[in-house]
């Protein structure tokens, strides 16, 4: 029999949470008051996102745990929600760093560094694409992907799928209403309607996807390999091979992010599942918490690109930033791809990041409730129905405000830490077993609690 929550009783565990957390809390609750400074009291917008009211305050963060200024230290499944994913601090990224600052000095000079070449070379083998630019973040690598796409095809559109995420790039910032295009539930300032710059069909909808690629007018469908920013959204046996013979044959390039899905080893899904874009786009953790990103084209893209005499690349033509390719993310981000995200720390990574998924199974069956845990590699993430879902709307109406703020302060309140966008745990090359014991754990009281009386 499927267990059925109690919304009376998840009522009120929620409220026995939250005061738990402010009473656990007292110096990060102060601490989030009177920061009449900061747009949303945070130095950033979205650090006002957790559960229970306020932020957790940082003390430190170093390998697979966090500190606040209360004093406690967590079990850190959030990594920074994936920036963090080699680990916080990872000690051959932090020494990196310091050698090029300390012995050789400079952190930006609009001009080369020997490590630039490096790391081109490291994301080529890894990715399948071999020409490599940087940025200063995955959302600036996917405009400029966007740009490369148009401007090398001459067409206009992007196609993308329903309940994305690639950042903070108007085009992707669109939701499908009733086969309606719309800006996405609280767009800020979207300079035009998305529905005259994209295309949105649903996850793993082959015949959605051919259907507006027959329109003649998509630049590139751009994609993550895997749906990552409403639960995780796994594709179907054989989507990807239809979407790059669909794109191929509307003459449409196939941008593959991979941000997040580098979860998934070292070259990402891309590696992993044999997928043959005309791009890859990623970024966060691949410099080990030093702010870059990275671009890269297939030889074709990177042609057709250079081939076109009115290009401007290297001045004011829209694809470049003055602290992209800086010497520190650099450094930074060679050391990390070289000494912390290796094919043996991924080994490690995703056979912890399975024994959460098999001990999450293990409860949610113990427990009789109807939840499923997707991974993607050393990534995992429950959501609040079964069988997983199989599109973004699906995923999406299986949301659950109160079961997901429950959880996430239960286990926040055990010294745990889930990720508030998601509800996912990402294991680092420093998670260990006694990490995922303590998920685990906690995750069985909750859903126990949770199903009790
Ligand atoms: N791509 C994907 C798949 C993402 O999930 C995100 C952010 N969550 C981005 C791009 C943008 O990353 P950033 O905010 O670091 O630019």
């Amino acid at each position: 029999m499927v267990a059925v929550i109690d919304r009376s009783r998840l009522a009120d565990l929620l409220e026995r949470e939250r005061g738990a957390y402010r009473r656990l809390h007292p110096r990060s609750l102060a601490a989030s008051k009177g920061n009449a400074n900061l747009l949303s009291g945070v130095p950033m917008t979205w650090m006002a996102k957790w559960h229970g009211g306020f932020p957790l305050m940082l003390a430190g963060a170093k390998g697979a745990t966090v500190t606040d200024i209360d004093g406690h230290e967590y079990a850190d499944f959030c990594l920074g929600d994936t920036g963090a994913m080699a680990g916080h601090s990872p000690p051959a990224t932090v020494a990196a760093v310091r050698r090029r600052v300390e012995e050789h000095g400079g952190l930006t000079a609009m001009l080369p560094s020997e490590d630039g070449a490096a790391v081109g070379a490291l994301l080529a083998s890894r990715f399948g694409v071999p020409v490599w630019s940087f940025t200063l973040s995955a959302t600036d690598a996917n405009r400029w992907a966007i740009r490369i796409a148009r401007h090398v095809t001459g067409r206009s559109k992007l196609l993308v799928f329903n309940h994305c995420y690639h950042g903070s790039v108007d085009e992707t910032i669109a939701t499908l209403e009733h086969g309606r295009v719309r800006p996405s539930a609280g767009n800020v300032g979207p300079p035009v309607d998305p529905a005259l710059t994209t295309r949105v069909v649903e996850f793993n909808d082959l015949e959605a996807v051919e259907r507006e690629l027959a329109s003649g007018d998509v630049a590139a469908l751009l994609t993550e390999p895997a749906l990552t920013n409403i639960g995780i959204v796994l594709p179907e046996g054989g989507f990807h091979d239809g979407l790059r013979r669909l794109t191929r044959q509307a003459g449409s390039l196939l941008i593959i992010d991979e941000t997040h899905t580098l979860s998934a080893g070292p070259g990402g899904c891309t590696q992993a599942w044999g997928l043959e874009p005309d791009v890859v786009t990623v970024g966060k953790a691949i410099a080990g918490g030093i702010p870059a990103g990275a671009y890269g084209l297939s030889g074709d893209v990177a042609r057709r690109l250079l081939a076109t005499p009115d290009t401007d690349l290297i001045d004011v033509g829209g694809v470049g930033g003055t602290l992209a390719g800086n010497i520190l993310s650099t450094a930074a981000m060679r050391a990390t791809l070289e000494d912390v995200l290796t094919d043996a720390a991924f080994g490690r990574m995703i056979a912890l990041a399975k024994r959460y998924e098999e001990g999450v199974r293990a409860i949610l069956t113990a427990t009789s409730l109807p939840w499923t845990i997707s991974r993607l590699g050393a990534r995992a993430e429950h959501r609040f129905c079964a069988p997983a879902p199989r599109t973004g709307a699906e995923s999406a109406a299986a949301a659950d405000a109160d079961l997901d703020e429950y959880l996430h302060l239960y286990l926040a309140n055990r010294d745990v830490l889930l990720t508030p966008f998601h509800n996912m745990a990402l294991v680092s090359p420093a998670t260990t077993d006694d990490h995922v014991d303590a998920l685990l754990a906690a995750f069985s009281q909750a859903a126990s609690e949770l199903v009790a009386g």
